[in-house]
Parts: C-alpha cells; structure tokens; sequence
C-alpha cells in the first residue's frame, strides 16, 4: 500500500513593506497650475474649497499640533491637489517654513508634495531640501507622448523621466502617481509606464484610473464622442496585472483610485470609479500571485497558511476570490493565518512519487 506524505511550498507575499502611517494632507487646489488639464477638477476630487496660504498653513499647524498633543504621534504631512513648486515661491515657502517648525518641535517626521515633473528643476530641489522636504510625488501619468499630448500635460515623456531621476539624484524620496485610461491610453501602453517605473524603482506609486468629471474638458470631449472611459472590469484586471509587477519588484503602491469624497460622487459622469477598487486590484493581483505558485507544484494542496493581514485580500474583495480557489482545491476548512508574512501550502502525495519542496 502506498503510504501518503506531506510536503510543503513556502514562499512570501510580493507586497513589499510600506509605510501604513496616514499622511495628513493639505490641499492647495489648483495653486501653481500652468493650466486645466482635461481631467481635472481638483475642488471635487479632493473634497477642499480654494483658501489663502497664510490660512491654509495656519490651518495645518492647528490641527497638527493638536492631534500631536492628544496622540504624542508625529504626523506625515503632504502637499496634495495643486501644481507645489508652481506656486509662487514665497507662497511655497509658508507652507515649508510651517512645515520645517513642526518638524522641529516632532510633530511632523516626514514631509512630502505633490507636482508636476515639468516643475521640477535643481534650484527648486535645493529649495525643497533646504526646507527639510522628503519625498516629492510627481504627477506623470503616463510616459507616453501620445497620452500626455491628448491631457494637454505640456511635457513628454522623456521629460516625466527626466524630472524622476533629478529628484533620485537629489537623494529625495519619489513618488510616482499613473493616469490610467487617458484619451490615447491602452493596456499596451499603461504596461510600459509600468516597465518604466519599474526602471526608476520609486519609493511609491499612487495609480489613479481617469474619471469624467462635471465641468471638465474631457467631459466634453465625452459628449462629443472623442472620448470613452475606460470600462470597470478593463481597468480592474488592467490595473492588477501592474500592482502585481510593481510588488514583485518590490515597488510600494499606496493608493489606487481617488477617495470616496463627499463631492466626488456628485460630479462623477462616468468612469471605472468603485469605492473598494484598490482592494478588488489587491484581491486579484493576489490571486494571480497565487495561482502562479501553485502552479509550479503538481499536486492538490492539502491545507495553506495565510498571514493573517492578508486574509481579506486572499478571499477577494466580497469573497470573489473564493470560488477560483475552490477550483484549485482550496477550500475555507483547509486554510488557516498566521502571523508570519509568508504562505505555505502542504500538499499530499504518494510516497512513490517524488518530493518537491520547495
Ligand atoms: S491635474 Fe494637477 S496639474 Fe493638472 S490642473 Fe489638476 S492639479 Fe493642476
């Protein structure tokens, strides 16, 4: 009689680490901007009115100071909803002195801003540096010269690329932020602004899937039949097969898709917009992630170790990773968490047969 023994398949989840502090954010709408680009409609993506820097700034200091009296915590502040380093310098300036003096008295660790890599110069760098910024996100949105031109960017790809690397000699943290599905966008080519990234290896990636909006160009461009959004599902699996490349080199992805604001869902017309679509993108980048390990062992898993942070991603956003799983023999009575970050699979087979640990 053949006798049956286990073997297992131990491997760790691709996601690499990321910071999970929330970032207090400052919203500057529109500050800088060169122009409007075609999507954009930075009042109702960011939920904030227009206000003066002095107040802004002054805002920001209240309220981080008391959080930081309540927590004892510092917080990570961002710059976020404008063009930062188009404002007028000594406008930018405010926001960086305040930022600088509650760096100092600890209750701010890290501080970052959101611009445009055609913003983005040596001296302006320096500027930052000097003022004790650490990471700066750029909008990109795609390195495709095609895609850039139809959103009116005004810059090239090549100069995306440019402005990413200036900021990694700098020795200052980067931030790239992706535009799926723009006026002349595709798979292909998000794919390649994938590949590129990947090249620059960022410290974050923040992937927004384009929207139409109320009173924007694009919604126009919409109406006249020039433009179709992308559709849901497209821009799900679009976007999870990127997420997974992006985990397995290791790059942190902090976002995908804009907030569930107030003023969003009333200005929405159109788009792959859902309030859980970064965590849809997880399941399935995790699926597939998955499904390419057990692929490499030919037997039916007997039971699996998850960690335990990953179980809601491991069954998929309203359990949709649950019916495949079973398919592959994985059913809920075989799976238990733990605290380790890895995955182990034990399989069952015949002793004739050879192990494959792996
Ligand atoms: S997308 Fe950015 S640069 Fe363009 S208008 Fe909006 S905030 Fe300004």
């Amino acid at each position: 009689m053949k006798k049956s023994k286990l073997f297992f398949h131990q491997f760790a989840h691709p996601e690499p680490q990321k910071n999970k502090k929330a970032i207090w954010p400052v919203f500057t709408p529109f500050s800088g901007c060169p122009s409007r680009c075609i999507y954009c409609s930075q009042y109702v993506q960011t939920g904030q009115k227009s206000v003066s820097p002095q107040q802004a700034a002054r805002k920001m200091s209240e309220g981080i100071l008391s959080r930081f009296n309540k927590t004892g915590q510092p917080a990570s502040l961002g710059f976020f909803g404008g063009t930062f380093t188009a404002m007028r310098q000594e406008e930018m300036i405010i926001f960086l002195r305040q930022a600088m003096l509650l760096k100092k008295e600890g209750a701010v660790d890290h501080v970052r801003c959101s611009t445009r890599p055609d913003f983005i110069n040596q001296r302006t760098l320096s500027i930052l540096d000097d003022h004790g910024l650490d990471m700066i996100e750029l909008g990109i949105q795609s390195f495709d010269d095609n895609v850039l031109a139809g959103a009116r960017r005004g810059y090239s790809g090549k100069a995306a690329l440019k402005a990413c690397i200036l900021v990694k000699q700098h020795d200052l943290q980067l931030g790239v932020q992706l535009l799926p599905g723009l006026p002349g966008s595709s798979a292909a080519s998000f794919s390649t602004d994938i590949t590129i990234t990947l090249q620059i290896i960022p410290q974050a990636v923040r992937i927004y899937p384009c929207l139409v909006l109320k009173h924007t160009p694009l919604a126009a461009m919409m109406n006249k039949g020039l433009y179709r959004p992308w559709s849901l599902q497209a821009t799900v699996s679009t976007l999870s097969l990127g997420l997974l490349r992006l985990w397995r080199e290791g790059v942190p992805v902090i976002r995908i898709g804009l907030s569930p604001e107030k003023d969003l869902a009333d200005s929405l017309i159109s788009g792959p917009w859902h309030p859980a679509l970064g965590s849809i993108c997880r399941s399935l980048a995790l699926k597939m992630f998955l499904f390419s390990r057990l692929a490499r062992v030919q037997a039916r898993p007997a039971m699996i170790y998850i960690p335990e942070k990953c179980r809601d991603d491991f069954w998929g956003h309203r359990k949709m990773n649950e019916p495949s799983l079973i398919q592959k023999g994985i059913t809920r009575d075989m799976v238990r968490t733990w605290g380790n970050n890895c995955f182990r699979i034990y399989y069952s087979r015949s002793s004739s047969s050879s192990p494959a640990i792996v």
